[in-house]
């Protein structure tokens, strides 16, 4: 069995897209949602362990959390403090972040190259660090960080020099830099009224644009934006696949079945 661990969980896609995949291959795992209260995390997660879980995805509130509830984490994890997959092992809980993971992966579908390119980071918080990572890894040149609180963009670059990622410069979201690829790591676009995390203009022919935020059934005001303009764009229901599809195979150790999840969230 697996789970996802947060609250609310009730519109999560997550039991839908793991579930195909286990269907589709015969898996004998079965995912569900649990809403737990912040104040019983800890007795929470210590009850999926004595009911031997394989492992569990964590989402909002709890992702900061779980952080000194596992015995290891990844870098990813470790850098955005931020803890979205869990694996239970005999010898304890492993904590893992494939958001970031998952957005390179969700790029590389799109086509768009990021080695060698510079990246607007829009945001400093869990997904914006875990992405930095990640594109860090698979070799962008420069990152930018602009976030309403200059304060925690600051604090988000002095953890990356710490891990050798160079060309790290803080900007207020008002001053943007140019860029090629630019990645909201906000929740701007999670309701409809929200502005777009850039100016419109912004938004133009040369640039590539990620957008963490999905909503199911429609599409962010950015991605709209970007699409009306013919502007290369990757949504947030691309990251959220392949965040799952690395989360399964940590737990699994096989190679989920791609098509299956994309079906279930399509
Ligand atoms: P977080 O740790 O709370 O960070 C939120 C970031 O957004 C902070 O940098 C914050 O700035 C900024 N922000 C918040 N409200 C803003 C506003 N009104 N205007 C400008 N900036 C604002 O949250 P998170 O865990 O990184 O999640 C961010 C988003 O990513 C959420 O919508 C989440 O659902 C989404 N997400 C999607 C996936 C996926 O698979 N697609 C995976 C993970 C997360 P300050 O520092 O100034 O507060």
């Amino acid at each position: 069995m697996l789970a996802l661990v947060g609250q609310p969980v009730g519109h999560s896609l997550s039991p839908a897209m793991h579930n195909a995949a286990f269907a589709a291959d015969g898996l004998d795992f079965v995912y569900v949602c649990l809403d737990v209260d912040p104040d019983e995390l800890p007795a929470a997660v210590r009850g999926l362990e004595a009911l031997k879980l394989r492992g569990f995805n964590v989402t909002m509130p709890h992702k900061r959390a779980m952080i000194p509830l596992v015995d290891e984490l990844d870098e990813s994890a470790r850098v955005s403090g931020a803890v979205n997959t869990v694996v239970i092992e005999d010898y304890g809980l492993r904590g893992f972040n494939t958001d970031g993971g998952g957005m390179v992966m969700a790029c590389q579908e799109a086509g768009i190259e990021l080695s060698g390119k510079s990246v607007l980071l829009l945001g400093a918080g869990g997904a914006a660090a875990a992405i930095a990572v990640a594109f860090g890894k698979a070799g962008v040149d420069e990152l930018r960080i602009a976030n309403r609180s200059v304060e925690r963009a600051a604090h988000l670059r002095d953890k990356l020099h710490g891990k050798g990622m160079k060309g790290l410069v803080v900007h207020h979201l008002d001053a943007l830099p140019d860029a090629e690829i630019v990645i909201n790591a906000t929740p701007l676009g999670m309701k409809e009224e929200d502005p777009i995390p850039v100016p419109a203009a912004y938004v133009r022919e040369g640039r590539a644009f990620c957008d963490v935020v999905y909503r199911p059934g429609t599409q962010t005001p950015l991605v709209r934006l970007a699409r009306e303009r013919d502007v290369p764009v990757v949504a947030g229901d691309r990251m959220l696949l392949y965040q799952g599809v690395l989360a399964q195979k940590l737990w699994t150790g096989r190679e989920p079945n791609v098509k299956a999840m994309d079906r279930a969230i399509s």
